[in-house]
């Protein structure tokens, strides 16, 4: 299990609108040249000898009244006003800071209306990030950062994930049971392996996978075996999870950890690491589809990976194009390489 994130920044300008500086003259009758006739450049309004008028002093326009010239004004683009003074966003004009303000997204880290940030790409849709929530801890399950709250274990957590975070041991078994189960009736992938299930901290999982990958890992499958003279004395499966999980991030990982199981039974050869990592996430993403929570499987579909991404989307093509055959096909092929290769190797 990895996490990946796409994000792009967005920036707002927000220029204070330069204002049409203006001067107001009388007109004095000056009884003189009658061809100097001054014409209002909106309405078209002669002005007559005497008659007050308006001149901007930028452009030289002349306008018959204070309506005239408010119409040149723009318009605020939260509540209409004429806006003399104030901002700038995106072709369109506001008042007042009040106004501009209904224009800024909402920080998902701490809750305000912000002008600059990144919008991140999250499997749930975009979520805003203001500039200076983006270096706060990220929350291992979704990504994004902010005011969380941070783990036994040292990870951050945002509040919408804790919210639905399964502590409790036997809840996170019970998901287990249910996934499992639903492997077994909807997908055909299933073993009568015993296998037990251990919830831990991300600490032990890190020391227990070795190689560390980007991101977290939030699973593990583990099969020891203990051999006697070469007979096979006593086979044991663990499936280790990370405590708080969110609820549907939960059911993708242990649903990833169990196509690891299958995998090794069926096909116990295979070493090819793009093709068990790629196999667990697609069984993964499958489970998110038939659950309803097909938004999930965006952070397969861009993780960037070489093992991870990269068999995903593998195993996915060959799926969607070949079918189940395509797929054992490969599997056999890749697991009689490993065979061959096992069998130079150790024997
Ligand atoms: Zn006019
Ligand atoms: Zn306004
Ligand atoms: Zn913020
Ligand atoms: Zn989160
Ligand atoms: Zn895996």
């Amino acid at each position: 299990m990895i996490y990946t994130e796409l994000m792009r920044s967005i920036s707002i300008i927000m220029p204070v609108l330069a204002i049409l500086l203006l001067v107001l003259f009388f007109s004095v009758s000056s009884s003189g040249d009658p061809q100097t006739k001054l014409v209002c450049s909106v309405c078209g309004q002669e002005i007559g000898d005497g008659e007050r008028y308006l001149v901007a002093s930028q452009t030289g326009d002349i306008f018959c009244s204070q309506k005239c010239l408010d119409s040149t004004f723009p318009r605020c683009g939260a509540c209409g006003a004429i806006v003399r003074q104030g901002f700038q966003k995106e072709g369109a004009f506001y008042c007042s800071q009040q106004c501009l303000e209904t224009t800024f997204l909402i920080c998902v880290g701490c809750g305000r209306p912000q002008s600059d940030g990144f919008l991140h790409d999250t499997e749930k849709g975009e979520r805003f990030v203001c500039v200076q929530c983006q270096n706060k801890p990220k929350c291992f399950a979704c990504g994004l950062p902010g005011d969380g709250q941070t783990m036994s274990d040292g990870r951050a957590i945002c509040t919408e994930c804790r919210k639905s975070a399964i502590v409790a041991p036997r809840h996170i078994v019970h998901m287990a049971l249910e996934v499992r189960q639903f492997l077994k009736e909807k997908l055909d992938i299933y073993t009568d392996h015993q296998i037990a299930y251990a919830i831990v901290d991300v600490q032990e999982l890190k020391g227990m996978t070795g190689h560390s990958r980007q991101g977290t890992e939030l699973g593990l499958f583990s099969y020891r075996v203990t051999m006697d003279g070469g007979r096979t004395v006593y086979e044991e499966y663990t499936i280790y999870l990370a405590y708080g999980i969110p609820e549907d991030r939960l059911r993708e990982v242990i649903a990833h950890e169990l196509a690891h199981d299958w995998m090794r039974a069926v096909y116990p050869h295979i070493r090819d690491l793009r093709i068990i990592e790629g196999w667990a996430e697609y069984v993964a993403s499958r489970v998110n589809e038939e659950y309803g929570k097909a938004y999930l499987n965006k952070r397969m579909e861009n993780n960037p990976d070489p093992i991870y991404g990269d068999g995903y989307r593998l195993i996915k093509r060959i799926a969607e194009n070949q079918g189940v055959k395509g797929l054992e096909a490969l599997f056999s092929r890749k697991n009689a390489e490993g065979a061959e290769s096992d069998g130079r190797g150790t024997q």
